[in-house]
C-alpha cells in the first residue's frame, strides 16, 4: 500500500490550493507523493465548481484519467455541485482530513463517498501542510464558507455557512511560514471580510493587527472581501492596512455597476457602498491595487444595466477586472431565471475586457520611470522573476533571487504588469 503513488491536481481558488497543501501532507505520510499524474496510480482531483466551463473541464479530465487506467478521487467543491459519477471515490472539503483513509480504502478495492457536513478548523491541521516549495508564497486559510446567499453561486452548497478558524492558530501558521522562508502570505477564504462574523469577538482587522506584530520581513496579501462585510469594519480595516507588512491590495468584487442587478443577485450592497470602500482606501494610501469582479450577462441584464457596469469601471479604474460570463449553476435561484443568448454575453465580455485593458494600461503608464522597493516572490517565464511593490503591483525582473527585496526602476509596462531594472541604493 505504501508503494502507491498519488498525485494531486488542483483547480480553482487559493482556498482549494490551501486544502491541497493539507491533503498533500496527509498523503505524504502514508503513500508516495507523486509530481507527475502519468507516473501515479491514483489522482486526487481537488475540484472547483464555480462555473460550468471548469466543471466540464474537470469531468473530461476524470474521463481521460480513467481511460489511462488511473483511480480517481474527486475532492473539492464539485461533488456537492454537480453529478460526478466518473470518479472512484469522493471526499468533500469538510472531510479532507480523511483523504488518507479514502485512498487506503481505494487501494483495497473499496470506494468511499465522504460527504458528511461538519465544521472543521483547518488551522488545526497547519502542521501537516506540505506546501509547494517552488515559490516564496504561502497560502493561509482563515475561514471556510460564507454568510451570503448570492443568487448565482453554487460554492455555498459546497462550503456551507461561515466558520472562522481560531486567530491564535492562524497567527501561529503565519509565524511558521515566515520562519520557513515564505515571504508572501496570502490570507484566503470565500470572503475574508466576513472573518469572525459568525458570532466571534474578533474580525479581519483584529487578525491583521496580530499578524502585523510578527517579526520578520514578509508581506500579507488579503484575499477577496465582499463589499457588504468590508463596509461594516471599514475604518478598522483601513487602519490595519497601514502596517507596512500588509500589501496595499484590495479585491472587492462588485459584480455589476447597476444596483438593480446587484439586488437581483442578492448581494446586499450598493454600487455607492463599493465606491465608498475604494475611496476610503485611496484617501489613506497614495497607491493601491484595486481588483474587482464583474459578471456579464446575468439573467435579465439589459443594455443599460451593462452600460452601468462599463461606466463604473471607467469611473473607479480598477487595476484588475476579473470578468465572468454568467453560467447557470444547478440548484441556484439564478438557474431558474431566463438565461440570455451566449452571443450577447460574449459581446459584453469583449467590450468590458477591452475597457479593462485600456484602463490597466493607463494605470500602469503612470509608474514608468518611478522607483520602488519590491519583493521577489516567484519565478516567471524563461529567465524572469515576479516581484511586488508595496501596493502589490507586479514587476517583472531579471537576475534576481526569490525571497529578496530590491530597489528597482520601472522601465516598461503592459496593461497587467510592469517591467523593472534593479538600481543600486
Ligand atoms: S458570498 Fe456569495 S458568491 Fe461568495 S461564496 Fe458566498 S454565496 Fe458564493
Amino acid at each position: 500500500m505504501e508503494n502507491c503513488r498519488v498525485y494531486i491536481e488542483t483547480y480553482g481558488c487559493t482556498s482549494n490550493q490551501a486544502d491541497s497543501d493539507i491533503m498533500r501532507g496527509i498523503i505524504k505520510r502514508r503513500f508516495i507523493l507523486s509530481d507527475d499524474s502519468e507516473k501515479s496510480d491514483i489522482v486526487v482531483i481537488n475540484s472547483c465548481g464555480v462555473v460550468e466551463h471548469t466543471e466540464r473541464k474537470i469531468l473530461r479530465r476524470i474521463d481521460e484519467l480513467k481511460k489511462k487506467g488511473k483511480k480517481v478521487v474527486l475532492a473539492g467543491c464539485l461533488p456537492r455541485i454537480a453529478d460526478a459519477n466518473g470518479a472512484d471515490s469522493i471526499v468533500t472539503p469538510d472531510n479532507l482530513e480523511l483523504i488518507g483513509d479514502v485512498i487506503g480504502a481505494l487501494i483495497d478495492g473499496k470506494r468511499l463517498n465522504l460527504d458528511r457536513r461538519k465544521k472543521i478548523d483547518k488551522s488545526e491541521l497547519r502542521c501537516i501542510k506540505e506546501r509547494l516549495k517552488e515559490n516564496k508564497i504561502a497560502i493561509v486559510s482563515i475561514s471556510d464558507g460564507c454568510l451570503g446567499s448570492c443568487a448565482y453561486c453554487a460554492t455555498r452548497f459546497a462550503r456551507g455557512r461561515l466558520f472562522s478558524f481560531k486567530p491564535e492558530n492562524i497567527v501561529e501558521e503565519v509565524k511558521e511560514a515566515v520562519s520557513q522562508g515564505f515571504k508572501e502570505i496570502q490570507l484566503t477564504s470565500q470572503d475574508t471580510a466576513a472573518y469572525g462574523f459568525d458570532g466571534r469577538s474578533y474580525n479581519l482587522a483584529d487578525l491583521l493587527n496580530e499578524i502585523s506584530k510578527i517579526e520578520g520581513e514578509f508581506r500579507v496579501r488579503v484575499g477577496m472581501m465582499n463589499p457588504n462585510n468590508a463596509i461594516e469594519i471599514l475604518d478598522e480595516l483601513v487602519d490595519a492596512f497601514k502596517s507596512e507588512k500588509i500589501f496595499k491590495f484590495i479585491h472587492i468584487p462588485v459584480q455589476s455597476g447597476d444596483n438593480g442587478v446587484i439586488e437581483r443577485m442578492n448581494r446586499n450592497y450598493t454600487v455607492e457602498e463599493f465606491i465608498e470602500i475604494v475611496s476610503a482606501f485611496r484617501r489613506e494610501f497614495d497607491d493601491i491595487t484595486l481588483s474587482t469582479d464583474i459578471i456579464v450577462g446575468f439573467p435579465g441584464e439589459t443594455d443599460e444595466e451593462f452600460t452601468e457596469s462599463c461606466r463604473l469601471i471607467e469611473k473607479v479604474k480598477p487595476d484588475i477586472v476579473n470578468i465572468t460570463r454568467f453560467s447557470p449553476r444547478k440548484g441556484t435561484p439564478a438557474s431558474k431565471m431566463k438565461d440570455m443568448p451566449d452571443r450577447i454575453k460574449k459581446e459584453r465580455s469583449r467590450i468590458l475586457t477591452e475597457l479593462a485593458m485600456k484602463i490597466g494600461e493607463e494605470n500602469n503608464k503612470n509608474h514608468t520611470g518611478k522607483e520602488y522597493r519590491v519583493l521577489v516572490t516567484k519565478r516567471g517565464k524563461k529567465d524572469t522573476f515576479l516581484s511586488r511593490t508595496d501596493s502589490y503591483r507586479p514587476v517583472i525582473l531579471k537576475g534576481v533571487e526569490p525571497g529578496k527585496f530590491y530597489h528597482v526602476r520601472i522601465v516598461d509596462f503592459t496593461f497587467n504588469y510592469l517591467r523593472g531594472k534593479v538600481v543600486e541604493k
